[in-house]
């Protein structure tokens, strides 16, 4: 990469950064993401071996929740629906204590009941706050790049199903993993996100990157894909994701050098600028989770 496309690409990058910390202050002020914040608590985190059995049972679920959750929410279940059966947890509370369920009282298990999900398909009732996540075209040209790069790179890439709702992808150092479901400019995006974590978050960088906090390796993947996408002319809404993770615009500002150090390297790698790569090397877990 020449002195002169260095600096202009330096540039570009604190410009986009820049505009990336004002959207995600906007983002966090914003009516529509204290609604979404207001109804993502009312839905209870599964256990995994529930999340497989709701997937099991209906793959196509995205929001599951009980009846009363639903009502909660301003919905109704349709009638008629089939409900998912997961296991409950039974606990044992001695006679005359008060049934709170925020009490600290240790509680006793004795067993597990079934007990009934309905999916957001099969409800009716007011719209749930929805936060977009991605650009949804304009990205096939790139996708075929970040195919070849990801093969380059020599990072094993599997388009398939995601039992865990909301999860888009994940890489386990020198493997990727995308919901095969996306579109090509969101499975675009969601490549990008993994790249990144395979380069700053797994091989050589493994042990710095478990002093980072989830957060932070979150806001170093996410913020460089924002840069990359619109290196290549890609709108990504990169803000309500940051957003859901607690990023604010200074924390953006305080990482700037190795989200631009990032996006260098891959932006080289993809334009087959082989003087800007290094090897991307590979080990444990990181996953693109994007909350409910
Ligand atoms: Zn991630």
């Amino acid at each position: 990469m020449s002195n002169e496309k260095a600096r202009s690409l330096t540039e570009q990058i604190e410009k986009n950064i820049n505009s990336l910390a004002d959207e995600i202050d906007a983002v966090r002020k914003s009516e529509t993401f204290l609604r979404w914040l207001n109804a993502m608590a009312l839905f209870p985190t599964y256990s995994h071996n529930n999340q497989i059995l709701i997937f099991m049972q209906r793959p196509d679920a995205r929001r599951v929740a009980g009846f009363k959750t639903w009502k909660r929410l301003g919905r109704h279940v349709k009638k008629g629906a089939k409900g998912i059966a997961i296991l409950a947890p039974c606990v044992y509370r001695k006679k005359g204590e008060a049934e709170n369920e925020d009490s600290t009282t240790v509680k006793k298990l004795f067993g597990f009941k079934v007990a009934w999900l309905f999916a957001e398909q099969d409800t009716d009732g007011a719209a749930i706050p929805e936060l977009v996540y991605s650009a949804t075209e304009g990205g096939d040209e790139l996708l075929s790049r970040l195919e070849w790069t990801t093969d380059e790179l020599g990072i094993e890439l599997e388009y398939k199903d995601i039992a865990e709702p909301g999860v888009q992808g994940y890489s386990c150092g020198g493997r990727i993993v995308v919901r095969a479901t996306l579109s090509p400019t969101e499975t675009a995006a969601v490549l990008v996100h993994e790249l990144i974590h395979e380069d700053l978050h797994h091989g050589k960088n493994r042990d710095d990157a478990k002093q980072k906090t989830r957060n932070q390796r979150e806001l170093e993947a996410e913020a460089t894909t924002y840069v990359v996408l619109r290196h290549f002319g890609i709108d990504h809404v990169a803000s309500n994701y940051l957003a859901t993770y607690n990023v604010n615009g200074e924390q953006l500002h305080a990482s700037l050098a190795t989200i631009s150090a990032a996006a260098k390297r891959l932006i080289a790698a993809i334009e087959g600028d082989s003087s800007g790569t290094e090897t991307v090397e590979a080990a444990s877990f990181e996953e693109n989770r994007a909350p409910a």
